[in-house]
């Protein structure tokens, strides 16, 4: 059976090319009833945290990646398995596949006068024998070529002869990744590596060590990089790329799965937003595209409104909740009404692309004052909204408090002014809620209350 892995190392925040790369891994496992090994690469111990383990297994249980789902193996820790990294440098030794090495950076530039220059090959016939500061080289071959099996990439060649004799283990005996990465894979009985791009140019180096220590090497998959509305690599210094930051401003785990799910690949017939399991029956590495895959938040943003719309009413306040109580909240708890809010929700639902946006669409209805923004009130307070809202607020001292009423309140105050509904509605809407745009305005009036309606209109009067 099928045996994939998702080998991420614990450095810092989980970003959106580490959840794509384990969602096509976890499809290819679920699909092909097989196993999906994690596997922890902590043996870089300056870089990693603990905390950073933590993150992954928090990002991944997100993605509906579960430890207890039986599909799932693992997590296996790197750096336990340093005993059978250097266990294996030391086959590799003792078979003459490397040599131990003394050279350095400096003597290197030196003797091919060239600060760029790969490996010479200087200590390969020298028979040195270990001593503390020598690395061990691996021997790669001078002739033919290193033809891997990429399911994505066409089954890329390597000619042997511009492969330099690689290190894979340092002077102080530690094995490198290119080594513990691949030991750990044929330990883990990987069948299948998918992973990303930028892994490409290990993999003839790594089909060479797995040759070398006699076993069959996995078929490889490498994944198209992800790349900014500027087409250039997803960095997180320049992007925002961390999943927990998405999640924070109100992305929906389902809808991140979808839009991921189609980064480098499309389930066809113009189809997008699927669920998970049918992404999963379609899904098929091979038709995984080479070319960079556009990472588009905007898009992302829109899949996220399409699922916040699908949810039922019940899951909607809840995905709301986090947002509508403190510290997220701009009101006072004490303020909150979940009755309230259930009243309008129906009506915010369909206006939200983000859980975050549902603050400022209801905010008006739990902060005492609602929150001013400067533009609406430039744009709705000219010359005449003070007489218009003056006529507002004494009809709407004596209407009947009913949506449909209250609309034909503010037809007649309109029409005295020469006014359609839509312009003569705006001043009363930025006096009551603070913004040009948002809820249905006399539902939301209804909401607030007389008393309340009418003391903000005072306000924006005086
Ligand atoms: N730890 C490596 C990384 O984070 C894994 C590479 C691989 O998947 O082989 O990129």
């Amino acid at each position: 059976a099928i045996r994939v892995r998702f080998a991420p190392s614990p450095t810092g925040m989980f970003h959106v090319g580490s959840a794509r790369s384990t969602l096509f891994n976890w499809a290819v496992a679920k699909q092909q009833g097989g196993t999906f090994v994690l596997r922890i690469e902590d043996t870089d111990a300056a870089r990693n945290k603990p905390e950073w383990v933590d993150g992954i297994l928090s990002a991944m249980r997100a993605l509906g990646i579960s430890p207890e789902d039986p599909t799932f193996e693992g997590p296996y820790f790197q750096s336990q398995n340093v005993g059978l990294h250097q266990e294996a440098a030391a086959r590799l030794s003792d078979a003459g596949r490397a040599y131990f090495c003394d050279c350095t950076r400096e003597t290197l530039v030196e003797r091919t006068g060239s600060q760029h220059a790969g490996y010479d090959g200087f200590c390969r016939d020298r028979g040195l024998a270990y001593e503390p500061g020598r690395a061990l080289r691996f021997r790669t071959p001078d002739d033919g070529e290193t033809a891997v099996v990429d399911l994505i990439r066409g089954n890329p060649t390597f000619p042997n002869g511009v492969i330099e004799d690689f290190v894979i283990a340092r002077g102080d005996g530690s094995p490198v990744f290119l080594l513990a990465n691949v030991v750990d894979d044929m330990d883990e009985r990987i069948t299948h590596v998918i992973r990303g791009e930028e892994h490409l140019s290990n993999t003839p180096k790594q089909q060479m060590l797995w040759e070398a220590l006699g076993a069959t090497p996995p078929v490889w998959a490498h994944l198209p990089v992800l790349v900014n509305e500027k087409r250039q690599k997803l960095s997180k210094r320049r992007d925002k790329v961390a999943l927990e930051d998405f999640f924070a401003e109100g992305i929906l785990p389902d809808a991140m799965v979808n839009y991921l799910m189609l980064l480098g690949w499309a389930p066809g017939n113009d189809e997008e937003i699927l669920p998970f399991e049918e992404l999963v029956r379609r899904f098929r590495v091979e038709d995984v595209n080479s070319a960079p895959a556009f990472f588009d938040i905007k898009k992302l943003t829109s899949f996220n409104g399409e699922y916040i719309r699908a949810l039922a009413p019940e899951a909607f306040a809840a995905a709301c909740e986090p947002w509508l109580r403190a510290p997220r909240a701009p009101w006072a708890d004490e303020a909150y009404d979940p009755a309230v809010f259930a009243a309008v929700a129906p009506l915010a639902q369909t206006r939200i692309a983000l859980l975050s946006e549902i603050t400022a669409n209801v905010d008006f209805l739990f902060l005492d004052e609602p929150i001013i923004d400067d533009q609406s009130w430039a744009k709705t307070m000219k010359a005449g909204a003070a007489d218009l809202l003056a006529d507002a607020r004494a009809a709407l001292a004596d209407a009947t408090w009913e949506p449909e009423a209250l609309k034909d309140t503010i037809t007649a105050v309109g029409e005295k002014h020469g006014l359609k509904l839509g312009k003569a509605q705006a001043p009363v809407r930025v006096a009551v809620t603070g913004r040009t745009v948002g809820l249905p305005l006399f539902e939301s009036l209804e909401l607030l209350g007389r008393e309340r309606v009418l003391a903000r209109v005072d306000a924006a009067l005086a």
